[in-house]
């Protein structure tokens, strides 16, 4: 943090890593928007070029302006050090090619965001990693799966549609017992959750959702714990571990150790983002930190909204089932939503309509305040039916097992007033019984 420090989120988000431009004392972050730095002679452009100092070289690998994110969102998770990077995507990729390559495997939660599910069952396997996946329902599945291989597990903090919280504490106990490091998604609950308070590694973000909130700008941000100790399971992370043939033989774990315990985000950053380029745009960064900014107030006006949204739908007639967080039958379920969400549940609401699919069609097409789009985390309201959109592609018994019943509805709940958001959720479940079941 450059001047105020503090360990209150509504003051790093403002605070951290930036107060006053040192050229032109210009309080907002400004917006670098170079793709390259001038050294201040020879030996300094050796000097980054070997890492022996940390500074700018060229806008692929490093910028002031993503800088400012990255050490605002490492602070807001208690962490050491940050990536930005150019999405979401980006981030769950970077984050485990930075440590597994072919032949190597990784762990992960089968209740993932569809994007993750694509890239970890089809990209990534076409790479030659292999993710395995479990139910995160029983924490000891992370353990059946893994052998010398494995190089991470990995899981969603509050994945949609079932909305069931990760068992973070109870899967990153087995991992530190096994030598294997916890990345968890924690793109739905940011400040409500702390992962690596809880023994979470590596936390990703697409910054897309609540981090920017304004839906203008795609971007992701990988934040390191720095509480995970590769060079004491250097057998499992020879990438970290063994001389770098693409960077003079650099070991990781020993060329950055003088600068802290940031060996995995210095590699993510000097290899993958230098040779896969997918670097986050200045102009983006600073559409997500003037968001990051109010996240901690937003995120509360979220839950709270989206808590009057569930308690209002389960007195509904049209409504079979509401879920989320606190709402599930099970006591397990509710105990890790109440673990480790603290401050609100977050602003996903998910609910069966009765009347199944055709309902939730009609349903979606009365709402005239919530937009219909395939996103979450917007300011506003946003609502979709996956059976007939996100998950069309699927066969139904694959759409049921993915927590998607043919009357699903997903809301994004927004911050605008909550009686015009009840009004308008009054306005579809209206629609949705307009027609008479027999007539279906
Ligand atoms: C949207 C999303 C992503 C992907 O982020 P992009 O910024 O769209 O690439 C990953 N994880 C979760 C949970 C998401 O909601």
């Amino acid at each position: 943090m450059a001047n105020v420090s503090s360990k209150n989120p509504e003051t790093q988000v403002l605070h951290a890593g930036y107060r006053a431009d040192p050229a032109t004392g210009a309080v907002a972050v400004p917006i670098y928007q170079t793709t390259s730095y001038q050294f201040r002679d020879t030996q300094h452009a050796g000097d980054l070029f070997a890492l022996k100092e940390l500074g700018n070289i060229y806008t692929r690998i490093m910028n002031p302006t993503c800088d400012v994110l990255e050490q605002r969102l490492a602070a807001l998770e208690g962490g050491v050090a940050g990536l930005a990077v150019a999405s979401g995507q980006a981030a769950s990729a970077l984050a485990i090619q930075n440590i597994a390559r072919a032949g190597d495997n990784v762990v992960s939660s089968t209740d993932l965001y569809g994007g993750t599910w694509n890239l970890f069952a089809n990209t990534l396997s076409n790479q030659g990693i292999e993710v395995r996946f479990v139910d995160p329902a029983d924490p000891e599945n992370f353990r059946r799966a893994t052998d010398d291989k494995t190089r991470a597990y990995y899981g969603e903090t509050l994945p949609n549609p079932k909305l069931t919280v990760f068992p973070i504490a109870e899967v990153a106990a087995i991992g530190k017992a096994l030598g294997v490091p916890l990345i968890l998604d924690n793109t739905a609950a940011p400040v409500l959750c702390r992962p690596l308070e809880h023994g979470a590694n590596i936390v990703v973000y697409s910054t897309t959702k609540y981090i920017g909130g304004h839906g203008t700008s795609i971007g992701g941000l990988i934040v390191d714990g720095g509480n995970f100790d590769w060079e004491a399971h250097a057998e499992r992370f020879p990438l970290l571990n063994q001389p770098d043939p693409s960077y003079h033989g650099a070991v990781w774990t020993q060329a950055v150790k003088p600068l802290g315990p940031i060996a995995y985000t210095v590699k993510a950053r000097t290899t993958l983002l230098r040779d896969l380029g997918a670097a986050l745009s200045p102009f983006n960064a600073f559409q997500i930190i003037q968001g990051l900014e109010t996240l901690p107030l937003r995120i509360r006006a979220h839950s709270a909204n989206a808590l009057a949204v569930a308690e209002y739908l389960r007195d509904r007639p049209e409504v079979a089932t509401v879920i989320y967080p606190s709402f599930h039958a099970g006591a397990e379920q509710r105990r890790r939503a109440e673990t480790y969400l603290r401050g609100g549940l977050g602003g996903l609401v998910g609910f069966e309509l009765k009347d199944g699919a055709d309902a939730g069609r009609r349903f979606i097409d009365g709402l005239e305040l919530f937009y219909h789009v395939a996103n979450i985390g917007d300011t506003r309201s946003l609502a979709i039916h996956p059976a007939t959109t996100t998950h069309s592609q699927l066969q139904p018994e694959e759409q049921i097992a993915s927590g998607v019943s043919p009357g699903y509805v997903r809301l994004s709940v927004g911050i605008e007033h909550i009686d015009d958001i009840l009004a308008d959720l009054d306005r579809g479940l209206a629609a949705s019984a307009r027609l008479p079941r027999a007539a279906e």
